[in-house]
């Protein structure tokens, strides 16, 4: 027995920024690659919210005995009224602990495929790993390339009338809020639209909730959802924890099937935890416990709103005053104030993306993606102002 037949996998083209910046020796360096929020200090700190909680799991934790493929029971209830409020009546929803959003991702794609889906459609571009994700499960991605680069702009308009084509028992990914890489979302007249051709269509949604909280408010992140999920008969629901907790590492998230009577949801819910009982067994627990401390203490939970929010200003901050800069030569950062959440994509050709580096200490993934918290406010004047040299 031999591996001879498989073929070298290419690394992680981010994971080959994070090196090749890690290396360069230039004080002046910026790291605008990995997507991680950083304050001005360029750190990602632990939140004090999370940090009282491992106090209190540490002094008050009583057993690390297993709990089921389930994870933690308390921490998905409490993040599903947090997050669903009332849209969705707790006898249509039905959910369990994965790790991480990745692993809530890759549960709804494996449910999909079982269930007889073959297709889901995704407005591109989208996150990286959306389409491996899928295809692993064996689920075929269809992109609609609604979204302009140049423009900073999305074409709702196409993207439902590509999606009017799809056939009904299609899947579609739809990110909640804060768009991997492109940081603009439909606002809630664009998810009412979505929402009237997904069930005329009888498509079924798959919700991507990375990024709640950091775009325009936690309740307000999670109103497209609502509205779709309270709509569409059959829905799905991924959700990471991993940016609004600041808990990455830790592999933090949670799926729910949204379904129209207790006994339908009771059934796709057996066959997720028989799905992650074949994948994981049970999920990591230590940051979902976390999550739950925080969310069942309401001086904790007001901790860590007040967090949160300073996440989501530092964003909007940023965001505003890359925005002041204007348009310079094809980069039109004027509608960057206007989009959501740690990402936006500039149309900079992968020369471009390479001269920045090579000249200017600036990183960016190969696509042109960068991330918004990467910069300070001294780092974004030089970022102009290489983009200037770069025009010349
Ligand atoms: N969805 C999107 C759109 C993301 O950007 C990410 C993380 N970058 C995830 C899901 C998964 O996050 P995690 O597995 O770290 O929770």
């Amino acid at each position: 027995m031999s591996f001879d037949t498989l073929a070298l996998q290419p690394a992680d083209p981010l994971l080959k920024i994070i090196g090749a910046f890690r290396r360069d020796t230039r004080t002046e360096k910026i790291d605008l690659g990995v997507g991680v929020f950083r304050d001005e200090d360029g750190n990602t700190p632990v939140m004090r919210a999370v940090k009282l909680a491992e106090e209190k799991l540490l002094r008050e934790q009583q057993s690390k005995s297993y709990l089921g493929p389930e994870g933690d029971i308390g921490f998905v209830e409490r993040l599903a009224d947090k997050v669903l409020g009332n849209a969705v009546p707790v006898e249509r929803r039905h959910g369990l602990q994965t790790p991480g959003g990745t692993g809530a991702l890759r549960l709804a794609a494996e449910l999909l495929a079982k269930a007889g889906v073959r297709r889901i459609w995704v407005a591109a571009p989208s996150w990286a790993n959306h389409a491996p994700v899928f295809l692993a499960a064996g689920i075929e991605p269809r992109f609609i390339e609604c979204f302009s680069i140049a423009a900073q702009h999305l074409d709702l308009a196409y993207f439902l009338e590509e999606l009017d084509g799809a056939t009904p028992g299609d899947a579609v990914l739809l990110h909640g809020c804060c768009h991997n890489p492109m940081g603009i979302d439909p606002g809630p007249l664009g998810w009412q639209a979505i929402t009237e051709v997904v069930v005329r269509r009888g498509l079924l949604p798959l919700v991507d909730l990375a990024y709640q909280g950091l775009g325009e408010g936690f309740c307000e992140d999670s109103l497209g959802t609502r509205i779709l999920l309270a709509a569409a008969p059959f829905g799905l629901l991924a959700y990471s924890c991993n940016k609004n907790f600041g808990l990455y590492r830790e592999r933090v998230g949670a799926l729910w099937v949204t379904a129209p009577d207790a006994e339908q949801g009771a059934i796709a819910h057996s066959n997720l935890l028989a799905l992650a009982r074949a994948n994981w067994s049970m999920p990591p627990d230590h940051g979902a416990a976390v999550v739950r401390v925080i969310l069942e203490d309401a001086e904790l939970t007001r901790i860590w709103r007040e967090e949160l929010d300073i996440v989501r200003e530092r964003l909007a901050g940023l965001r505003r005053a890359l925005a002041s800069e204007g348009r310079i030569g094809k980069v039109d950062l004027t509608q960057i104030a206007r989009g959501k959440g740690m990402f936006a994509t500039l149309p900079l050709s992968r020369t471009q993306i390479d001269w920045l580096r090579d000249e200017h200490a600036i990183y960016l993934a190969g696509s042109g993606r960068i991330n918004i918290a990467g910069f300070t406010l001294p780092t974004i004047a030089r970022f102009c102002d290489a983009l200037r040299a770069l025009d010349r």
